[in-house]
């Protein structure tokens, strides 16, 4: 049996023996040594694929720990807005546990996999006519009112889950890394990151990319109408903005941005060129790297944060269609030669 996050790292998280574990066996993800990429960008790569994880991207391993303690806390039902993944998280989770779940995403904005799995994992989902930043700020406010534990990464357990890739990077590459590679949407992850990496203590360099068009860390200012076609990351007042900042800050690293178009050429990079289909926001960091260098370092990893099936309309809208033929051998012969 292969143990989640909580079982392996217990004391390293806020859990003692005895509490209550809801677990889908999160964690444990493979790094992978990208040798195309690394050629490209003139140092060593390694990918994190957290897309690996239960439900497809790096939220389970926050979602273990927010939702075993909210049910140690005596909790009913969970809530979160989300751009998507949140969501599919925290439905199967709170599946699992036999909580309730509602799930409160941007109308229209939701990718369909996760949609999906929101769905079918019997969450409430409800379609917000705003953006994700405004309904974090209304699900901030849900949650004063009613008994309902709220599992954004506002919530201090999800940032403890998280941080547990730090510490998986940190044993398979001996702590020798010098910088780690990162799409920010809300910043929690980053954020969570450096938890994992001080605690272990490493420093690697913290490199957060944001897209351009939902860059306020870049700008240094909220954007009230952000826009990207990576939707995880189409935020435009993150939550963890001070500890974020101050991640990049004290390991010496930086944020910057990158178009949808340097997003959408990484990401078909990693799908054709090492076999690794991330979702569009996940391949923020592998364009970061590739458009600004990772200073002076020689071993960086890209964590790809969600498995690229999350997003099939983008995947398929960007890529050459299927070629239609008659069942015939001389067809099929022209069709798998041309
Ligand atoms: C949530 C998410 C992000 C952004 O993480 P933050 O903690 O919000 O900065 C990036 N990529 C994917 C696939 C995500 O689901």
């Amino acid at each position: 049996m292969v143990n989640g996050i909580i079982e392996r790292y217990r004391d390293r998280l806020p859990f003692a023996p005895g509490d209550p574990v809801v677990s889908l066996g999160e964690g444990n993800t493979p790094l992978v040594l990208a040798p195309r990429l690394s050629e490209r960008a003139g140092v060593e790569v390694w990918l994190k694929l957290e897309g690996a994880n239960p439900t497809g991207s790096f939220k389970d391993r926050g979602m273990t720990t927010a939702v075993s303690a909210a049910v140690r806390e005596g909790a009913t039902a969970v809530v979160c807005a989300s751009t998507g993944n949140t969501a599919a998280s925290a439905a199967a989770y709170a599946a699992r546990a036999g909580l309730r779940c509602a799930v409160v995403v941007p109308e229209g904005n939701i990718a369909m996999g996760k949609l999906a799995q929101a769905l079918v994992h019997g969450a409430r989902v409800i379609a917000l006519k705003a953006n994700f930043d405004a309904a974090l700020t209304l699900v901030r406010e849900l949650v004063e009112r009613q008994p309902i534990s709220l599992v954004n990464s506002v919530n201090d357990f999800r940032l403890q889950g998280q941080k547990t890739a730090a510490f998986e990077v940190v044993e398979a590459l001996a702590g020798e890394l010098d910088a780690v590679c990162l799409p920010v949407g809300n910043a929690g992850n980053i954020t969570a990151y450096w938890l994992g990496f001080t605690e272990s203590g490493r420093r690697p360099r913290m490199l957060g990319f944001q897209a351009e068009g939902a860059a306020p860390l870049v700008r240094g200012a909220p954007v009230e109408h952000p826009t990207t076609i990576a939707s995880a990351i189409r935020i435009g007042n993150p939550a963890r903005w001070e500890e974020a900042m101050d991640a990049m800050r004290s390991s010496g690293g930086t944020v910057a941005a990158v178009s949808d178009g340097q997003i959408l050429e990484a990401y078909r990079f990693l799908a054709g060129a090492e076999g690794i289909f991330c979702e569009p926001a996940s391949a923020a960091g592998v364009a970061g790297l590739l458009a600004h260098g990772a200073q002076d370092a020689r071993r960086v990893v890209c964590v790809l944060t969600g498995h690229g099936l999350k997003d099939p309309e983008i995947a398929v809208g960007n890529a050459a269609g299927a070629i239609s033929c008659e069942p015939e051998l001389s067809a099929l012969e022209r069709a798998v030669l041309q």
